[in-house]
């Protein structure tokens, strides 16, 4: 069995992604991390923990785990519309286990290698499994998409196609079998999520309030109408569902997940309208949902305009 420092220098430390470079002035090995912020930015920084058996399934493999923490939260940055620069990594494991450990590496320099991530530093202990991702991120001064920032009139946007990472957990757990094809598909977005990192950077200046969707798109839209001052109104029938969620789990759960099933990791952002058409042009996957108005809240209508009640709003971990 490797020590905790043989450990960290063979798994994490030789990595690909912890080399030095760009803002990374001093990578692993000090007591800190030394970043060079370009003047004229603002560093943006975000943690995420994945606890085993809370946040992903134990045992599970652990190259996608390693894909998944870190992905998880580079979206953050994605949200901010911050340009990546690196992530700490602070593991706790209940053994040193090899190949657990060289799989789990792999898996995270794949995904810091697409988000141009690199590995900066971290904490190894012994303890139940849990990651801890720090991501850091700059952004020109005052540029940052903020939650509160939304105005009456603007569309409601969203990224991509909503709930198939939450469509996908009965598969993940083991819980029911679906067709290779789907099975394949779905499974992806839950354990592969792909932060919105360069539509993120695009939306700088343009969108008025951003924020990735993790807990369900209701419970993330609400934070943006509570931090602006506004409503938002959704249009069920806008909704981006998934086919193969639809053909797996059925319309009415596909709904539900799409409104409340947490795990997109995509983003959601409020656009005034002439900024539409020339995102579209150009190819981003802007999907207008509904649009800002004066109150407060989310509220979900049909294609009448009447309201749809909603029973179950997103996931909170201290909800009875
Ligand atoms: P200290 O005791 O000074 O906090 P450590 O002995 O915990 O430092 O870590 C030694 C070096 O290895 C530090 O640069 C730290 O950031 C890095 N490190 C520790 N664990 C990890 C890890 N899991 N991934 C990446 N770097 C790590
Ligand atoms: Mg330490």
């Amino acid at each position: 069995m490797l020590g905790e420092f043989e450990l960290i220098r063979h798994y994490f430390a030789a990595a690909a992604c912890a080399r030095a470079g760009g803002e990374v002035v001093l990578g692993i090995g000090d007591d800190c991390a030394l970043l060079q912020i370009p003047s004229g930015e603002q560093l943006a920084v975000s943690t995420d923990t994945l606890v085993a058996g809370v946040h992903f399934p134990d045992p599970c493999n652990p190259f996608l785990l390693g894909q998944r923490a870190l992905a998880v939260a580079a979206s953050d940055l994605a949200g901010m519309a911050a340009t990546p620069i690196g992530f700490t990594l602070a593991l706790s494991l209940p053994s040193g286990d090899p190949l657990w450990l060289a799989e789990f590496a792999r898996g995270l320099d794949a995904m810091a290698l697409d988000c141009s991530l690199r590995l900066i530093g971290g904490d190894t202990t012994r303890g139940p499994l849990s990651l801890t991702v720090t991501v850091f991120g700059r952004v020109p001064s005052g540029q940052a998409l903020v939650r509160s920032g939304a105005q009456v009139g603007d569309l409601l946007c969203v990224g991509g196609v909503l709930g198939e990472a939450a469509g996908a957990l009965p598969l993940v757990l083991r819980q029911a079998e679906a067709d290779a094809h789907v099975a394949e598909h779905l499974l992806a977005r839950y354990w592969s999520p792909q932060p919105q990192l360069a539509l993120g950077e695009v939306l700088r200046g343009k969108a008025t309030a951003a924020l990735d969707i993790s807990d369900g798109l209701l419970a993330d839209c609400g934070h943006i109408a509570k931090a602006s001052g506004v409503a938002l109104q959704i249009e069920r029938d806008r909704l981006p569902l998934s086919e193969p969620l639809r053909r797996f789990a059925g319309d009415a759960e596909a709904l539900r997940c799409a409104l409340a099933g947490g795990d997109d990791y995509l983003l959601a952002f409020t656009l005034p309208p002439a900024e539409l058409a020339p995102l579209q042009a150009a190819g981003w996957p802007v999907q207008v949902i509904g649009r800002v108005m004066a109150g407060e809240g989310v509220q979900l209508i049909d294609a009448a305009g009447n309201e749809v009640p909603v029973s179950e709003r997103g996931y909170n971990h201290f909800n009875a």
